[in-house]
């Protein structure tokens, strides 16, 4: 019997992880794909290939080449132009199609969160603001929002440098992390920060900023995620994406 031939859409922790739980099952073979967007990336275990595919078109005909029976899309949870190319083209090929997204933050007792539904608002809200120091982790990618507003100062935090327009006023730290509660404490204390603004990413990789910004009393404008494509089939957690993989054999 031929082996069932995965493609993990990743650079997730969970797609890491998802990889690393599959690699070692008799009777699949598991190929993880990054966007390659990172410089020395986390690299799962396996086979991996780096780079877009070209659109739907490209993915499908990767499907098709590569013989991959099952596609999990464990992208970022905003990273949304995949989870749709990857929707549309496994429908296409006919191809199997779940999705692993870990479950977003709750704000607790003590939060002072604002939701908002994108970037967009989440700058306007920011630059329409009190003066003071707004701390950025929206990702490098996101600067560009921000950087019609010259009355404010930025403090960015990105793993990589920004290659896009950028607020005028601006203190870039590049940290890939981990951090700690302790760390992020001592960035808002010392960098006079007004107000943090994070995408609802979830996961405990990040969670620092949040208890953080509790203790001190920094508020948050939290951006709310991309909705899921339509149909999509979701799970939260790794282990249910593998009891998934496991089922398709
Ligand atoms: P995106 O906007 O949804 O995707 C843009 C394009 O990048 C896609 O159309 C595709 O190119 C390519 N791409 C994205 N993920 C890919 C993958 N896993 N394998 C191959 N190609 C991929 O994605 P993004 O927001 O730029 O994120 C890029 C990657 O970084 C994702 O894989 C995501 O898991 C990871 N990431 C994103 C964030 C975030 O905040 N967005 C945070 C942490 C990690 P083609 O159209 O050419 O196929």
């Amino acid at each position: 019997m031929l082996d069932v031939h995965v493609l993990i859409l990743g650079g997730t922790g969970e797609a890491r992880a998802l990889a690393a739980d599959l690699h070692a099952r008799p009777g699949f073979s598991v190929t993880s794909s990054l966007a390659g967007r990172v410089r020395n990336p986390a690299l799962p275990v396996g086979e991996v290939r780096i780079g877009g595919f070209g659109g739907v078109d490209g993915l499908v005909d990767y499907l098709r080449a590569a013989g991959v029976d099952a596609v999990v899309d464990a992208t970022h949870p905003f990273a949304a132009t995949i989870s749709r190319n990857a929707a549309a083209a496994a429908r296409r090929a006919g191809v199997s199609l779940l999705m692993l997204r870990r479950p977003g933050w709750t704000a607790q007792a003590g939060d002072d969160w604002t939701r908002v539904a994108s970037i967009g608002d989440a700058a306007a809200l920011v630059a329409t603001g009190p003066s003071g120091t707004v701390f950025l982790t929206t990702g490098r990618r996101d600067l560009a929002a921000f950087a019609g507003d010259a009355a404010h100062h930025y403090l960015v935090r990105t793993v990589e440098p920004p290659d896009c327009a950028v607020p005028p006023r601006m203190t870039l730290l590049l940290d890939r992390g981990p951090y700690t509660v302790d760390g992020e404490a001592t960035l808002l204390r010392e960098h006079a920060v007004r107000v943090l603004v994070t995408k609802d990413s979830g996961g405990p990789m990040t969670t620092a900023k949040l208890v953080a910004a509790r203790a001190a009393g920094v508020p948050i404008v939290m951006v709310d995620r991309p909705a899921p494509p339509d149909g999509a089939e979701l799970v939260e957690d790794v282990d249910a994406a593998t009891a998934w993989v496991l089922a398709r054999r």
